[in-house]
């Protein structure tokens, strides 16, 4: 079939026009969400941004195979093998075990996804679920030579290749000095860009969850797992990798280093990384405990996918900054975009030229390096042409199989979910006349716990400049 994807590849450091190994199908991986904690709507951006790319690639025809692994082991509070477990600090921090912890937090964060309609990937696979996989590449690694032991853990020798740094422009001597920086000195490396591969030593002997090995009882690095999750899934062969852009060093880079040291040929051909959504006080992180949530905008009254159009509405590799009023305006968009297109009318003829008109144009944005917000421009575009109802409705139709903003269905859901009894509705006017007595009087504590009352109640209240106005939350 004719390849008329063009995205920028991290490994080629230029726009590609993307050409998979087999003609028609797509070998697609995906970091998963170390699943220690909500994921914070930065995290979301990423996966947003791959649900376009996957959806555009099966738009335009592929059949593809998209593969994702879900990190409920090894990732350090370090990226490069310093620090503390992630999750054994999230079962700490809730009393829980790990295992409890990964379930919770791998529920929520596909309640997230769907909330935003990102799709699920064909295959889901938790990193402790291939313990055996793991143990038989690091073997071969030690056979071949590219890992050692010292101290108790396996290394991966990255002086043993020709090149390691291959994802990054920074020279390896300013990348030495970052890691450096970094990390803690572990005397057991040969060199300060080796990794773990597997532990059997570290200053946490409290890590709950360990396996027997060839080299002692331990658990295996982070970068192993992805590399053996895809080659399990995907064979020798991926054609595309996806994260964000702090995966490309290390961990990304440590999975090209160990699985092309282990295959002994290119392993993944393109690299597509997503740049972060940043908020008033710089990138957005999981660690810092206080983060923003889908839940909390939820609580806040906005409708998820406000925030998708928000992401979509940006190009995926420039950082994206987050406020409030951008996503006000963004929710007022939304609204406005799906009650017109509510209000078409669906049946009668449509027009096949101008159809397909306008399928190629959406087209040739997405195939320019996902260009996302030239495909809502050529949605707002058709829109506004002079053509049949039912023609816009197709049109709008096809879009959001990629755009997936619930185009065709938000505005109905929105009036029917809005719809309360007369009683409900005496009810919460009745609160919201308290909470003004309350609040004139200067009984701000009495006029938030209405507000909580309320919002308990799936009712949350939105103080506007022509006065107080309440609206169903979405959750
Ligand atoms: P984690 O759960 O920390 O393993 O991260 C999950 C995904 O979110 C990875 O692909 C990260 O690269 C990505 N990510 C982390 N922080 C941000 C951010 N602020 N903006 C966009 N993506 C991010
Ligand atoms: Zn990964």
């Amino acid at each position: 079939m004719e390849n008329k994807m063009f995205f920028y590849n991290t490994a080629s450091k230029r726009l590609e026009r993307f050409v998979p190994k087999q003609d028609g199908k797509v070998a697609m991986y995906t970091c998963g969400p170390t699943v220690y904690h909500y994921a914070h709507i930065g995290n979301l951006r990423s996966y947003i941004m791959e649900d376009v790319l996957e959806k555009t690639l099966r738009y335009i025809g592929y059949d593809v195979k998209r593969v994702m692994n879900i990190t409920d082991v090894g990732h350090l509070s370090s990226d490069a093998d310093t620090g503390e477990d992630k999750m054994l600090k999230g079962a700490k921090r809730e009393h829980k075990t790990v295992m409890e912890i990964a379930g919770f937090y791998t529920d929520a964060f596909f309640d997230d996804c769907g909330k935003l309609n990102i799709k699920r990937p064909d295959v889901v696979e938790p990193a402790t679920n291939c313990i055996n996989d793991f143990i038989r590449v690091i073997r071969r690694l030690l056979e071949k030579e590219y890992a050692y032991e010292s101290g108790g853990n396996i290394y991966f020798d990255t002086s043993k290749l020709d090149e390691y740094y291959v994802l990054s422009n920074q020279s390896e001597k300013e990348l030495l000095v970052g890691v450096r920086e970094d990390v803690e000195e572990d005397g057991n490396k040969k060199n300060k860009s080796d990794f773990v591969l597997w532990f059997t030593k570290s200053k946490f002997d409290d890590q709950e969850l360990k396996w027997e090995s060839p080299w002692g009882l331990g658990y295996p690095g982070w970068h192993i797992e992805c590399s053996c999750i895809s080659m399990k899934h995907l064979g020798e062969y991926l054609d595309l990798h996806c994260g964000g852009v702090d995966n490309i060093f290390p961990h990304h880079t440590n999975e090209i280093a160990q699985s092309e040291a282990y295959l002994g040929h290119e392993w993944c051909k393109y690299w597509f990384h997503v740049n972060h959504l940043n908020d008033e006080s710089g990138k957005m992180s999981k660690s810092n405990g206080d983060f923003l949530t889908v839940a909390l905008l939820e609580s806040k009254g906005y409708e998820p996918l406000a925030y998708r159009l928000f992401c979509l509405q940006s190009h995926y590799r420039k950082p994206l900054k987050f406020t409030y009023e951008a996503l006000d305006n963004m929710e007022a968009a939304y609204e406005k975009l799906t009650k017109r297109i509510g209000a078409l009318e669906k049946e009668g003829e449509i027009d096949e030229a101008k159809f397909v008109e306008y399928r190629e144009r959406f087209e040739t944005a997405l195939c320019d390096d996902l260009n996302s917000s030239m495909a809502v421009t050529v949605l707002y575009d058709m829109l506004k042409d002079g053509m049949s109802d039912a023609t816009k409705y197709a049109l709008a139709e096809s879009f959001d199989q990629v755009l997936s903003l619930g185009l065709l269905t938000a505005h109905a859901a929105k009036a029917a979910g809005q719809e309360v009894d007369a009683e409900e509705e005496r009810y919460i006017l009745a609160k919201i006349e308290e909470r003004k007595a309350a609040k004139k009087e200067k009984n701000f504590a009495r006029a938030d716990e209405i507000r909580a009352e309320l919002l308990e109640k799936g009712i949350v209240l939105e103080d506007t400049r022509e006065g107080v106005k309440w609206k169903k939350s979405n959750s």
